[in-house]
């Protein structure tokens, strides 16, 4: 069965007085080499309008300088290797990761990506990362339940390639359920599988919002998925929520957006959830 993603509860989003910065999590976005940096940083600004507490983005040290210069209220740290990933996880606060805009595909980001499922952290795997999985199926065994696989509909067949003739709905469940955690197959219409269940959330007729399908949109919903994992919210809800918001963000701005409009819509967004 194939139940409708629903609007958010607001009071599942909703920020309680008097809490601290820490108390809304603490998101980490790794980043790749220099000079291809801006799908990392969309994401980033994506998981603090989502409202994580705190973001910091990883990057390599050559990299900071450029990321810095164009992020204000995220933090900065050099990641060149999977020691200094490791390091910076010693600090439980920091509870999500995303990793994949912008990532590359050098060995050393495959060892991110071993050091991020091996710290067990919820975390969204996109784009280099999950082509990175599809290269190692080592790598890909040691996904876990606190996952959210953000694959469009290239990246899944490379994950998936023995489920290409599989029906969308039956295929994104099998995914799941071979991963092992929650796997949101990206479209006009995306599906989402994991422990609740198959949800479609569909972008047709009057919810229509194709231009949505731009540069850098799926690097925002990362983000965000990875925002929300930060601020406690199950992997599938995350998922589920940050399809909405996205979607939701994409019909309020229209024709004419670019992917860094889709973080800046999010205030009216939640103003609209009430
Ligand atoms: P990516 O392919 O990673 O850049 O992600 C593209 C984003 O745009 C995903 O969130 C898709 O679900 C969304 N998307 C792609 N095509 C459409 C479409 N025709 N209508 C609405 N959203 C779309
Ligand atoms: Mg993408």
């Amino acid at each position: 069965m194939i139940r409708a993603v629903r609007a958010p509860d607001p009071q599942r989003l909703a920020k309680h007085e008097g809490q601290h910065k820490y108390d809304h999590g603490h998101a980490l976005v790794l980043s790749g080499p220099p000079g291809h940096g801006g799908a990392a940083r969309l994401a980033a600004r994506a998981a603090l309008r989502v409202g994580a507490g705190l973001v910091t983005l990883g990057c390599p040290r050559a990299a900071v300088g450029e990321n810095a210069a164009r992020l204000d209220a995220v933090m900065l740290r050099a990641v060149d290797a999977a020691e200094d990933l490791e390091r910076l996880l010693e600090d439980r606060r920091l509870n999500a990761i995303c990793l994949g805009p912008g990532l590359g595909l050098e060995p050393v980001r495959a060892e991110l990506v071993a050091a991020t499922l091996a710290s067990g952290r919820p975390a969204v795997l996109d784009a280099d990362a999950l082509t990175l999985l599809a290269r190692d199926p080592c790598l890909a065994a040691h996904l876990h339940p606190s996952c959210v696989l953000t694959p469009h509909g290239g990246e899944f067949q490379r994950l998936f390639p023995d489920l290409a003739s599989v029906p969308r709905p039956d295929a994104v469940v099998a995914a799941a359920t071979r991963s092992g955690c929650v796997v949101l197959l990206k479209g006009a219409e995306t599906l989402i599988a994991g422990p609740d269940g198959l949800a479609l959330h569909a972008a047709t007729g009057a919810a229509s919002a194709p231009w949505l399908a731009t540069a850098g949109a799926g690097d925002v919903l990362a983000g965000l998925i990875a925002g929300l994992l930060a601020r406690g919210l199950p992997p599938q809800e995350a998922a589920e929520t940050g399809v909405w918001l996205h979607a939701e963000a994409a019909r309020r701005v229209g024709p004419g957006l670019i992917a860094e409009d889709l973080p800046e819509a999010l205030p009216a967004v939640f103003r609209s959830l009430g």
